[in-house]
């Protein structure tokens, strides 16, 4: 009969400690509040988009040069909001560091959009909301 407790109590202990990781990891999901994770907390949600230099994608801009007057270089330019400036670089959840070098249409101002060399990687980009971080 002891035996048989001692058994609960183990198991018990062990649901406790269970509770205690799940707890843990779903404190871990909300960086807001670990004092760590200030890099995630200057990052903010944006719709971001991709394109390319095609007709589809450009309209007449298509093949030109970027909003700042850059020639669009893939893994680097990024079309950004106009209350960034040309030149900022943002580092994008999932893709890495870009420099603001392009604007999208008035009526898409507030997202980012990738700028890729061919319209199939823009297509498979497709549109997503991402953190996104302004660089000092
Ligand atoms: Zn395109």
């Amino acid at each position: 009969m002891e035996k048989e407790t001692a058994t609960t109590m183990r198991t018990l202990t062990l649901s406790a400690c269970l509770a205690f990781a799940i707890t843990g990891l779903v404190c871990a999901g909300q960086p807001q509040k670990r004092p760590n994770a200030v890099r995630l907390e200057q990052a903010e949600l944006y719709t971001v988009t991709a394109y390319c230099p095609c007709k589809v994608c450009c309209g007449k801009w298509s093949g030109g040069p970027t909003a700042s007057g850059k020639m669009p270089v893939a893994g680097i330019t990024v079309a950004g909001p106009r209350s960034i400036p040309f030149g900022t670089r943002v580092w994008i959840e999932g893709v890495g560091e870009r420099v603001v070098q392009d604007r999208l249409a008035r009526k898409y101002d507030g997202r980012f959009d990738l700028y890729f060399s061919s319209h199939k990687e823009a297509l498979r980009f497709g549109k997503r909301t991402l953190k996104v971080r302004i660089l000092p």
